[in-house]
């Protein structure tokens, strides 16, 4: 496959010639040498983007929707391929890139597929004489920057939006797992979309990432990633004021009540927290326990972490993968060490497995931690199957603990009081809440945070607001308008 930039519908080397290994976090050993795109990369890309938007802009909405559906399906016609590609660079078990990450790559390219030609403007109820009518424009071009954790699912919930809505696209995927959107740049090629729609540089963020948040020809920044490094985006931004949308970290609140259906909270926490490792900016990293249960829900909780089946993510009976670099995995026992440091009990994991065919990879064990409100453990995203548990006794000390924290993504709950699950999702300080289940998402529905985990949503009807820009078109339709400085009439 190809490990050039995607430049004006052609791979080419970077401008600089710097490329970059990228590693298979399984072993440690090399996948590829990937171009690393520098600011000469940047600029050829977003000049690319610029000269194509003006044509891109004007075809029909239509059109733009068919392009999406058929990379959707020529995504499902090489899904085998793909989900390997994807477990091979990140890590993900090979049973979770073939049942989610590439149906819902595909799926996103659908649904927005499908929303190019129905997303429309309206007409105002103004005053009589006047007809007001709002046109929703594509933003320009817009830059793109996702992080390594779901690099192939981001790939379609940034571009599949954004092109739908009639923008172009410059693309930095993280440097760590460049490869999928790679790949998804040879479809969109083989599926007809037109030279400079889409360009996709892998780079690193201090030299790509940065310059291109800076950019003042592009006009809006969409970021997935780290907190601190959205702040950075923001002030990168200023020079020309362009959009901002941000979906940053959580630390999400999982809360089980005394009357929860046990089994299925211990199941669906589970599902929380260790998918992908728990490498998920959504994962339901705070367990939040009920104190009459906590004791019988640990005990379920810590005996599944420790049954799962840890290994090569290319083996389909592998459920729990490495961690996607090594420097993440020391990062995860870090916090280890920390918790331990503040007291903290680790009911189980705590370190990287014994068996000496994983030693040469980013694995950790599923770790689980009794802390203390306060507790930094308890605070700070770990972004690692790593799960901090603490109990309450009303639901008032529950909102608390889980209001907490300066995140608010997601958050979930486990009750079967219908009135109680209502009250608390209306109470929780959070982007999305999910009742009696965990990590739902869905093209149709906003997805996105309050506080530090950013602003903005993607998906849904909301995402294609955040990749247009309304415009307000005033017509006076009444023959009869009186003049606001009545003058005498000028001869015709
Ligand atoms: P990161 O912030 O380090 O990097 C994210 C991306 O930003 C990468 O492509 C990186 O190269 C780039 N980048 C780094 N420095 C930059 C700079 N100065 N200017 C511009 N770009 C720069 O995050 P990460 O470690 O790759 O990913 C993990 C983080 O992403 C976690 O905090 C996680 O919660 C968050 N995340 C959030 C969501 C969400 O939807 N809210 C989804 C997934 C991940």
């Amino acid at each position: 496959m190809q490990t050039e930039l995607f430049i004006n519908g052609r791979f080419v080397p970077a401008a600089s010639g710097a490329t970059a290994p990228t590693l298979n976090p399984h072993n440690n050993r090399v996948i590829a040498e990937v171009a690393m795109a520098g600011p000469a990369d940047v600029d050829a890309a977003v000049d690319a983007a610029r000269g194509a938007f003006p044509r891109w802009s004007r075809t029909a909405a239509m059109e733009r929707g068919r392009l999406l559906l058929k990379l959707a399906d020529a995504i499902e016609a090489h899904a085998e391929e793909l989900a390997r590609l994807e477990s091979l660079d990140t890590g993900h078990p090979l049973r979770d890139t073939r049942a989610l990450d590439v149906p819902r790559t595909a799926v996103t390219f659908r649904y927005f597929g499908g929303m190019a030609d129905k997303f429309e403007g309206s007409v105002i109820p103004v005053e009589a004489g006047f007809l007001n009518y709002l046109l929703r424009e594509p933003v320009g071009v817009v830059g793109q920057i996702v992080p390594w954790n779901f690099p192939l699912m981001f790939t379609s919930w940034k571009m599949a939006p954004a092109l739908a809505a009639g923008n172009c696209v410059v693309m930095k995927p993280a440097d760590l797992t460049p490869l999928s959107s790679l790949r998804i740049a040879e479809l969109m090629a083989e599926v007809g979309f037109p030279e400079g729609v889409v360009n996709i540089l892998p780079g690193t963020g201090p030299h790509a990432g940065q310059y291109l948040a800076e950019h003042p020809r592009i006009g809006k920044i969409a970021f997935t990633g780290s907190t601190g490094v959205g702040r950075k985006v923001v002030a990168a931004s200023a020079g020309n004021l362009k959009k901002v949308q941000l979906e940053l970290g959580g630390k999400g609140a999982n809360i089980v009540f005394a009357d929860a259906n046990l089994p299925a909270a211990v199941a669906g926490s589970a599902f929380a927290i260790f998918h992908n490792q728990g490498q998920a900016c959504i994962a339901g990293a705070r367990l939040i326990l009920h104190e009459s249960i906590a004791d019988a829900f640990l005990e379920h909780f810590v005996a599944l972490a420790q049954s799962l089946r840890i290994g090569d993510p290319l083996d389909p009976a592998t459920e729990l993968g490495p961690l996607t670099s090594i420097h993440h995995r020391d990062r995860v026992l870090d916090y280890v060490a920390l918790a331990r440091s503040e007291g903290a009990d680790i009911l189980c994991g705590g370190e990287a497995p014994a068996d000496a065919a994983l030693a040469a990879g980013c694995y950790v064990l599923p770790t689980v931690v009794k802390a203390r409100a306060g507790d930094r453990v308890e605070q700070e995203e770990v972004f690692g199957p790593f799960v901090s548990v603490t109990t309450f006794a009303t639901d008032e000390e529950a909102l608390v603990l889980a209001n907490g924290t300066e995140y608010g993504l997601g958050a979930g709950l486990w009750t079967r009081d219908l009135a109680r699950a209502h009250r608390m999702a209306r109470e929780l300080k959070s982007g999305m809440v999910w009742i009696n289940c965990y990590k739902r998402v869905n093209p149709a529905s906003p997805f996105g945070g309050v506080g530090s985990s950013g602003y903005g949503r993607e998906m849904g009807f909301e995402v294609m607001r955040e990749y247009t820009q309304a415009k307000s078109v005033w017509v006076n339709v009444d023959a009869n308008l009186q003049p606001y400085y009545p003058r005498p009439t000028a001869p015709a």
